[in-house]
């Protein structure tokens, strides 16, 4: 899909307007970077927000669980959700406290998660999850078979009306607190990946794959 973010009343940002955007390609950067999903919805019993792993899929946000799971079964004949993904890039360290911030990069998306059946758009989700997290890791893994297919569900979410937002920059005092003469900037922060740790349980002396070595987000 090409095209703006649909903004609508629910997705129009009103504190610093100047970090909101609709543009679709910066919402799809920020969510295939990301690598947890806050997925929020109501089955029930009250506003319930669950962090999940999650995959970009065309234009849509494809989640997944284990069928036994309460809210997800709810999920049967589609409801809506809302879904945050959040990437942290540093601390604000301001002269007052009140001034002190993060800079990120954030994703909403409102729309009614619904339920995939169609077992060939169910195992292209099934690889994206995977390649989501660690690319080529699919094709380097067993697929799973009908047992493990049907025992979990998959929810696509269209990316439809959606804000982006993003702070960045260094810290904003007002005139009066400036020259107070505190330490001021952004600490960076990033997502490193340390070094792979074999599973004891492994058989056979097996290199580490380059993708597990090379990790980087
Ligand atoms: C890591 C992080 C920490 C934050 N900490 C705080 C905090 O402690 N207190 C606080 O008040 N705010 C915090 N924010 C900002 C917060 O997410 C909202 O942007 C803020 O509350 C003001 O929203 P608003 O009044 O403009 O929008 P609202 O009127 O609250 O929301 C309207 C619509 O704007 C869109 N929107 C709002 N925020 C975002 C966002 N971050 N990303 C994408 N779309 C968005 C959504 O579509 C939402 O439905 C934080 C943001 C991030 C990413």
């Amino acid at each position: 899909m090409t095209g703006k973010l649909q903004q609508t009343d629910r997705t129009t940002i009103s504190r610093h307007s100047e970090r909101a955007s609709y543009d679709r390609d910066t919402a799809y950067e920020i969510l295939d970077e990301g690598m947890v999903a806050h997925v929020g919805f109501d089955v029930g019993s009250g506003v319930t927000v669950v962090p999940m792993t999650y995959a970009r899929l065309d234009d849509a946000i494809v989640l997944h669980g284990a069928i036994a799971s309460r809210w997800l079964a709810a999920f049967k004949e589609g409801r809506p959700v809302s879904v945050c993904v959040t990437l942290l890039d540093g601390l604000v360290l301001a002269q007052s406290a009140f001034s002190h911030s993060m800079n990120y990069r954030s994703v909403v998306v409102f729309g009614d998660a619904r339920l995939v059946t169609d077992k060939a758009c169910k195992d292209r989700a099934f690889k994206a999850f995977l390649d989501h997290l660690v690319p080529a890791r699919w094709d380097d893994s067993r697929q799973p078979d009908d047992k493990e297919s049907e025992a979990t569900i998959v929810l696509s979410v269209p990316i439809r009306e959606a804000s982006v937002k993003v702070r960045s920059g260094p810290p904003q005092d007002a005139a009066k607190d400036q020259g107070l003469g505190y330490w001021t900037g952004v600490i960076p922060l990033e997502l490193t990946a340390g070094e792979p740790i074999p599973d004891p349980a492994m058989k056979g002396n097996l290199a580490v794959p380059t993708y597990a070595l090379n990790y980087k987000r």
